[in-house]
């Protein structure tokens, strides 16, 4: 199954910490680890534009990060496996970015 995701997918819970829900945002615990990685690739994204003044759109792999925000959330079923995607960055203004991910899996059940 492809699925093309392009709102804010806000996991429903943390599996790292004790995070609380905020408004449309999860409050993560200090330390978590799962909130660390997802703030290393918005970091990562952040510093690609900053090397890259004149692009509005960049285009990467989906990382781990993501991938377990996407299963948190519900848009990749548990039990989906061989999951890929490629995300799309888009500067909409400095320091504010959008992406949108394309995700690729194997539905549960369908292994073949
Ligand atoms: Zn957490």
């Amino acid at each position: 199954m492809a699925l093309c995701v392009q709102a804010v997918v806000t996991p429903r819970e943390c599996p790292d910490c004790s995070a609380t829900q905020v408004g449309d945002q999860l409050a993560h615990d200090a330390g978590c680890p799962l909130n660390a990685a997802a703030n290393a690739v918005s970091d990562a994204d952040a510093a690609w534009f900053d090397a890259h003044p004149g692009k509005e759109t960049y285009h990467r792999a989906l990382t781990f990060a993501e991938i377990q925000e996407l299963r948190l959330s519900g848009v990749i079923p548990d039990g989906a496996t061989r999951v890929t995607g490629r995300v799309t960055v888009t500067r909409i203004r400095p320091g504010l970015r959008m992406r949108g991910s394309h995700v690729e899996f194997v539905e549960p059940g369908d292994e073949s």
